[in-house]
């Protein structure tokens, strides 16, 4: 998705010293307390920590649940926004869902719907402090949220062709 951004290079980061070189990170999805072990392994937590001191991080999915302050259950996480999420608040993966939304924040996103892309997603149960929802289902759901530099999906943008998000993020670099 942002190979096909004009002017942005993209690169795969595993290790902390690929830290250094960007201007912003996407945390995707996948199993939020594989990833939060691993970024523990890996020394990643801190310097993820600092990094989103500086510089814009947006968590999609997994990547949201390790940037929320609380999640209910123990487990590894970055503590960074003033969110409460519930893992897997859909249910199992075969009620995974895909649901049209209208995102203010986007491009025409009043008119223009987003296909939002839930895949055994994570639910925003409280945005609070300096957190701000920035998209809802249909049925009153919070399913997005920013706070500051910092921005959270509990859908995959990436599986769709819709480059809105991304742009979006990317307005946050700028
Ligand atoms: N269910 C996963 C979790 O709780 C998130 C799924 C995803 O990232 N698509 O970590």
């Amino acid at each position: 998705m942002l190979q096909r951004l004009t002017g942005v290079e993209a690169v795969e980061v595993r290790l902390p010293q690929e830290l250094n070189r960007l201007d912003g990170l996407i945390i995707p999805g996948g199993e939020s307390t594989t990833i939060g072990k691993l970024a523990a392994m890996y020394q990643l937590t801190e310097p993820l920590r600092r990094f989103a001191d500086e510089k814009p991080l947006w968590g999609t999915c997994a990547g949201m649940i390790l940037m929320a302050k609380e999640v209910g259950i123990d487990q590894p996480l970055l503590g960074l926004m003033d969110i409460v999420v519930e893992r897997n608040a859909f249910g199992r993966q075969k009620e995974s869902f895909e649901e049209d939304l209208y995102v203010k924040v986007l491009e025409k996103g009043a008119s223009k719907p987003f296909h939002g892309v839930f895949i055994r997603s994570p639910r925003l149960v409280e945005t609070k402090g300096k957190a701000i929802e920035i998209a809802r289902l249909a049925n009153g759901t919070p399913v997005a949220a920013r706070q500051g530099n910092l921005l959270v999906t509990a859908f995959h943008p990436e599986l769709t062709d819709d480059t809105r998000f991304h742009q979006y993020f990317l307005g946050l670099i700028k």
